[in-house]
């Protein structure tokens, strides 16, 4: 399929598709007997599930526009692109982490690929069921250390990363989105943010007005635009992976660019923290006492996983520029790797709670709401959950230097949930 750009429809896809050999050849390829539905509950861009006689897929298609606001947001199409070059980098750096690319059409702006059946859901809304997971921690921990420790300069051949980041740098829009939406409205009165209104009122004054909460989201926005530092999924949150009991897959990475390593780690946290708070509000069917202290376990467990596997690569494959072995190992001085090594993963411990903070805010007082909260139906409570994690993220952006360890934050966590004012 080539030619000018068209959306699809479930009614044209199997005649626009038909002839598209890596489709057909792996559903079957008789395409008058395909069956497609639109899934879409993402907010920007077109998803079908299509079925053969042989097997399914999933097509994915960005549209010039947001899909969730309609043609008065354009978003370029060029997003699929850095969507699909994301994926094939994410695969090849932390094998069967991401769904398997069938097909590309960078004028169609779509990408077809592995369609992640049933038993697999998103794992934000398995969060919210209450389930416990057992492999989360692990293959996420795995799949952040090895995508953000061989993007980056660490392992890379400088050459290639520099063209890579020259690649990247065009998401510009998509990068826009997370700079406004993620580091400044929810700061100020911007027009597209909304918060649970009038029980919030106060807090979010409160927020707006404080000083060093401010300063602290534009220098972690500094950092975000300005540290350059590896290829970042750039989206990574719980609505971004999908699940089963025994398996774990990152999807939808089309905010993909060069970023600090902080970035990813921190949002995926900011996450499971959101559900940890969130958890009062889902306790209808009985007590979420065993899902929360899961919650914090998966926590503590997905950065212990993260700096151990960071920590294996850093001895074993560190053939970038940076803390070249010449200066290290190769002098017998294995003591100086690992006490850079340290000072590294000590700077990711500090700003990832940065991010993490700024991204509990956004998603409470901005745009783009996750249904962690949002599917509490009770205005009330949903605002106190809300306004734990409110003050939760306001703590570990600004006292992030403060912070040793994760039991720590988690301390913390478990005794703003268990305050009773709003
Ligand atoms: P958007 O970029 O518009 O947010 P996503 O990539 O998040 O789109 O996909 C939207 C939804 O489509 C997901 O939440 C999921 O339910 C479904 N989906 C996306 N990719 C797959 C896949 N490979 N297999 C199964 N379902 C998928
Ligand atoms: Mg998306």
């Amino acid at each position: 399929m080539t030619g000018k750009f068209e959306a699809l429809s479930v009614e044209t896809l199997p005649k626009r598709l038909g002839e598209t050999t890596a489709l057909s050849e792996r559903i079957g390829k008789d395409a008058s007997r395909w069956k497609v539905r639109e899934v879409g509950d993402g907010n920007l861009n077109l998803v079908f599930i299509v079925e053969g006689d042989k097997g399914a897929a999933v097509v994915k298609q960005a549209l010039p526009y947001v899909r969730l606001v309609g043609d008065s947001w354009p978003l370029p199409l060029k997003r699929s692109f850095f969507e699909y070059h994301a994926l094939t980098r994410q695969e090849r750096r932390a094998p069967g982490s991401v769904p398997a690319i069938y097909h590309f059409d960078e004028t169609q702006a779509l990408i077809v690929m592995e369609y992640l059946a049933p038993p697999h859901i998103i794992l934000r809304r398995a969060l919210i069921d209450g389930r416990e997971l057992p492999k989360i921690a692990r293959d996420i921990g795995l799949f952040m250390a090895r995508t953000l420790f061989r993007g980056s300069d660490l392992s890379m051949v400088t050459r290639e990363r520099k063209a890579d980041l020259a690649l990247f740098a065009d998401n510009v829009e998509l990068c826009d989105i997370t700079e406004n939406l993620v580091f400044s409205d929810p700061y100020f009165d911007a027009e597209m943010n909304r918060h649970t209104s009038p029980q919030l009122d106060g807090l979010v004054a409160e927020l707006r007005a404080d000083r060093d909460l401010k300063v602290e989201a534009q220098r972690l926005k500094h950092l975000f635009a300005a540290n350059a530092e590896t290829l970042l999924h750039g989206d990574l949150h719980s609505g971004s992976i999908m699940v089963t009991d025994s398996e774990t897959r990152m999807i939808d990475p089309e905010f993909a660019f060069y970023g600090p390593i902080a970035f990813d780690v921190g949002m995926l946290l900011a996450n499971f923290w959101m559900a940890f708070f969130s958890q009062r509000g889902h306790e209808e069917k009985g007590s979420r006492d065993s899902m929360r202290a899961y919650l914090l376990k998966v926590t503590a467990e997905t950065w212990a996983v993260f700096r151990a596997e960071f920590s294996h690569l850093w001895r074993t494959e560190r053939t970038g520029m940076l803390y070249q072995k010449s200066l290290f190992e190769n002098q017998d001085d294995r003591l100086g790797a690992e006490q850079a090594l340290d000072h590294m993963l000590s700077g990711i411990w500090t700003d990832l709670l940065g991010f993490a903070g700024i991204e509990v805010h956004r998603r409470i007082l901005g745009l783009a709401h996750n249904a962690d909260f949002e599917t509490i139906a009770d205005a009330d409570l949903r605002a106190r959950c809300e306004a734990k994690a409110l003050r939760f993220g306001r703590h570990i952006a600004v006292n992030r230097r403060q912070i040793h360890g994760i039991d720590e934050v988690n301390t913390l966590a478990a005794l703003i949930e268990q305050e009773n004012r709003i």
